[in-house]
């Protein structure tokens, strides 16, 4: 028999959406209404968003700064306690103090780093990425990498063509900053071979020691085959299954499924539909599906209410929220060290001038 928890009852059906936006891009505008669609009630199938991670387009395409853009959507967001904010980097024309400007005016309300290649036509190995890395690793703060393959007709490599934003571009770059966590947005977005590449970079950088990589999984999978009803999700499970070992006989690092999370790019494209209704199906029907793989899965479904927990919730909240808390923590022991200490400081301030025969309240007049 098995005995659930109350602690795991509750649990269960929460999510972070790790990867959603706000601003232009592609002739659509995305506003918090468009996200809000989202979070304001739970999903038909019950289940909560508890947290969207959102950043600015704005900032990346080069249409607001950096200072400005980031600080328009704290603005936008100020009064609600379900979305994050990763600050959106542009340093293709941009510069490390706006950002540090931010930060500084506004403590522990951006959790993480954006960066997109692609729309920046910036290479990985153009310096100016280097102030915002250095930035990042002071801050303890995860780097979010928009990642792609680019692919032939008909879904096979192109040999001839290395996309900016390769995974194998975000490897090399990650390896000169092993400590810092990078996450490849998207998995390689493209299709089957796109993310076959992007899975064995995963398992490459953790084989090899070199290089703090993650993923989210957003756009993977979505135009599958059905199978019982549900789309297949082929890839997201081979993810999971390839970063815990299973079937690989040389596997030395354990379990490192926490390196794959949950993200969706809402509210683009799909998560934008006319009737907000198909678009909360949508997501839905994303989220649903993966369920089902991983339920139905012969390795992994005797698991898979826990590898649905950590893929969904606990995978980004430890690795974005984790690093704002040590933040905040390393605030408070500063505090809790600080304050004995100028105590007995002012106390031996206080026998001294007493000691003298001065009143020391007189100090202050
Ligand atoms: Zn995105």
């Amino acid at each position: 028999m098995r005995v659930i928890s109350i602690s795991s009852v509750n649990f269960s059906g929460k999510i972070i959406d790790s990867h959603t936006h706000v601003g232009a891009h592609d002739g659509g505008i995305y506003t918090k209404r468009d996200l809000d669609v989202f979070v304001k009630s739970e999903l038909p199938n019950k289940d909560t968003i508890e947290k969207m991670f959102v950043s600015d387009l704005d900032v990346l395409h080069s249409q607001k700064g950096e200072y400005e853009g980031n600080k328009a959507i704290l603005e936008t967001f100020k009064d609600s306690n379900k979305y994050e904010l990763i600050a959106s980097c542009s340093p293709k024309d941009g510069d490390i103090s706006n950002i540090k400007r931010l930060f500084e005016e506004n403590p522990n309300k951006f959790i993480g780093l954006k960066f997109h290649p692609d729309i920046q036509e910036l290479e990985l190995s153009d310096k100016k990425y280097e102030p915002y890395i250095k930035f990042a690793s002071e801050k303890n703060l995860p780097c979010l990498f928009h990642s792609q393959v680019d692919l032939l007709e008909g879904g096979k490599l192109d040999s001839n063509k290395i996309h900016i934003s390769d995974p194998e571009n975000i490897y090399a770059f990650a390896k000169k900053y092993p400590k810092i966590p990078i996450v490849m947005a998207h998995l390689g977005a493209g299709y089957n071979e796109a993310h076959d590449k992007t899975i064995d970079v995963l398992v490459k950088a953790v084989k090899n020691g070199d290089a703090n990589l993650y993923a989210d999984i957003s756009w993977v999978d979505i135009d599958s085959g059905v199978k019982d009803g549900h789309k297949t999700k082929d890839h997201i499970i081979k993810a999971i299954k390839k970063l815990k070992g299973i079937g690989d006989s040389t596997w030395e690092s354990g379990d490192q499924s926490y390196r794959l999370m949950f993200g969706t790019d809402a509210p683009l494209a799909r998560f934008k539909e006319k009737n907000s209704k198909k678009s909360i199906q949508n997501y839905n029907d994303f989220v649903e599906d993966i369920k089902h793989a991983i339920k139905t899965d012969k390795d992994l479904s005797k698991d898979a209410d826990k590898i649905i927990d950590d893929l969904f919730y606990n995978n980004a909240k430890k690795l974005y929220l984790s690093a704002q808390k040590k933040n905040k923590t390393s605030y408070k022991k500063i505090a809790l060290i600080a304050l004995p200490i100028t105590a007995f400081l002012g106390l031996i301030f206080y026998f001294n001038k007493t000691k003298k025969g001065q009143n020391p309240r007189s100090v202050k007049g």
